[in-house]
């Protein structure tokens, strides 16, 4: 129950809940500019009143265009001890609610120290990911209706829009329209459930009889290469293959499969009695961005009858570039792909998408139907339990949606082309420095560097200093990779709101850290 009354706005918010405490303090005031309106909380019932939401509504989004405006005053990574949140938040939740107005004030005051802000332009480390405001309007009307995309009849809007914006995606890659695809919320778990389609079609009928207690299963094999992110190994973690089913290839110095070494592995482990199921080439791999011979790897695949899975979790999105779609020449010939909008498509974490030759392989791995989801529906309709571990899914395709509308696939080309060629531009100060050196090659928009200035005998030491006190001036976000054992600078273009006065800035403190400390 709301009871709207109106008040002296010079009374102010104090007096008038003193006032309220001394009358009937099973009320619960909620003051704005020159009225109140008073919230039943005894009863505990219902939602913050719609006249609430709407004013506290509008203050977010405000709050939120300034904090975009205003990113760049942050320090890129939270500043903040560990454990410095916990300690300044109480042990227990409250027991009548707390006034919406402080827990925005803790936004401030307590949550925004604790920030690393991944939406900063000088975010360079690991994959440079970010967030557009359309986007986040995708979030907002998705909590608002808070579908669990499980079957068609509980979520058609869901459903089917994830069926049409994939189709879009998947025209704007240069994918084969026998491409179909399906949202989950990140490439680990993609890849798992790629990696479980694959150990289905092998008809050993593990989804039945398990793994476990068996003495007719030989040793299952996945083949990667060796700069292969672990959410593979963790794929074969979790579905019972074990890390010792995951051979790893060797790479040229490219960091790159090389796929006679693969044809060979798969050679000596079909004689030692093992099963091939499955190869997984990345286009564009964690560490150095390197792209795998995916076009040799398939007629590999196609010799053997092994399934293909293709990661492409950060590389994929950089195939809306038209000319760059000969980098990713052999895709077409996966049985799955993974790709990740919310990496490097400017779509807030998460979304990942499985692209399937034939998704009814998913479909057969993973459908299971109990009586209390069956439902009269006809056929021709798709529910999207079916295709995964998840019962309940988000409605993660309307942000990509709403992404794809507002910026059009030419936007979103223009943006990542010139991520591209920022990361070149980079990449040229560097090649042009007696003191620096490149450790990969570029062929999307991540540098691999070092400093290497004559006279100083551990570089390892030094760049990883020089690394730190970049993180730890708070003006950038520069992340590191080994490669051959040689400690290298990762910097990642990714976000939408870089510009080439970004990469300026991280060079200017890379060369004065480097002068510093050499000096
Ligand atoms: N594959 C590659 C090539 C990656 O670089 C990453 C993460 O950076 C992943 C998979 C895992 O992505 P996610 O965090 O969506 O699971």
């Amino acid at each position: 129950m709301i009871i709207y009354f109106e008040v002296d706005p010079k009374m102010g918010k104090v007096r008038l809940q003193a006032l309220y405490n001394r009358c009937c303090s099973n009320y619960k005031l909620n003051v704005s500019t020159n009225w109140c309106d008073i919230m039943n909380r005894d009863n505990n019932l219902g939602d913050m009143p719609a006249e609430e939401f709407r004013r506290y509504g509008y203050e977010i989004v405000d709050r939120i265009a300034d904090y975009f405006e205003q990113i760049e005053s942050f320090p890129v990574l939270s500043q903040i001890e560990p454990n410095w949140l916990k300690q300044n938040l109480p042990g227990n939740a409250p027991a009548s609610g707390d006034d919406f107005g402080e827990v925005l004030h803790d936004i401030d005051r307590l949550i925004f120290p604790a920030v690393t802000h991944w939406n900063h332009p000088n975010f360079h480390g690991l994959f440079s990911t970010s967030a557009s405001s359309v986007g986040i309007f995708g979030e907002m009307f998705s909590a608002a209706f808070d579908m669990k995309a499980m079957l068609w009849r509980t979520s058609p809007a869901s459903t089917e829009l994830e069926d049409v914006v994939l189709d879009w995606l998947r025209q704007m890659l240069g994918l084969p329209a026998k491409f179909e695809g399906i949202i989950y919320d990140t490439a680990s778990v993609s890849t798992m459930h790629a990696i479980a389609a694959a150990r289905e079609r092998i008809g050993l009928n593990i989804r039945e009889l398990g793994m476990s207690g068996r003495n007719d299963l030989p040793l299952l094999r996945v083949y990667c290469s060796e700069h292969v992110h672990s959410s593979i190994d963790k794929a074969c973690i979790t579905l019972g293959l074990g890390i010792q089913s995951l051979r790893k290839i060797e790479c040229n110095d490219r960091f790159e499969m090389i796929p006679e070494k693969l044809a060979e592995a798969i050679e000596e482990d079909t004689e030692a009695g093992y099963l091939p199921i499955c190869v997984i080439p990345t286009i564009g791999t964690t560490s150095t961005s390197s792209i795998d011979p995916v076009d040799a790897v398939a007629d590999i695949c196609a010799k053997y009858g092994i399934w293909l899975h293709v990661d492409a979790a950060y590389a994929g999105s950089a195939a809306v570039v038209p000319e760059m779609q000969p980098m990713f020449s052999g895709w077409e010939r996966a049985d799955s792909i993974v790709i990740n909008p919310h990496k490097w498509l400017f779509t807030p974490f998460d979304l990942s998408v499985l692209y399937c030759r034939d998704l009814g392989e998913l479909k057969k791995a993973f459908s299971l139907v109990p009586e209390y989801l069956r439902t009269s529906d006809e056929s021709g309709i798709k529910n999207g339990m079916d295709y995964g571990i998840q019962l309940g899914r988000r409605f993660r395709a309307l942000k990509l949606w709403m992404v794809i509308r507002y910026f059009g696939s030419e936007g979103l080309a223009s943006r990542i082309r010139e991520h591209c060629r920022l990361a070149r531009t980079f990449a040229s100060w560097v090649e042009a420095s007696p003191d620096f050196q490149m450790m990969a090659p570029v062929p999307f928009a991540l540098v691999c560097f070092r400093a290497c200035p004559s006279g100083v005998d551990d570089l390892d030491s030094l760049n990883e200093t020089m690394m730190n006190e970049v993180n730890a001036s708070g003006q950038a976000y520069l992340s590191h990779t080994k490669l051959n054992g040689t400690f290298t600078m990762r910097l990642s273009v990714g976000s939408i709101r870089v510009e080439e006065r970004h990469l300026e800035k991280v060079w200017n403190i890379l060369k004065e850290s480097l002068q510093k400390n050499v000096s």
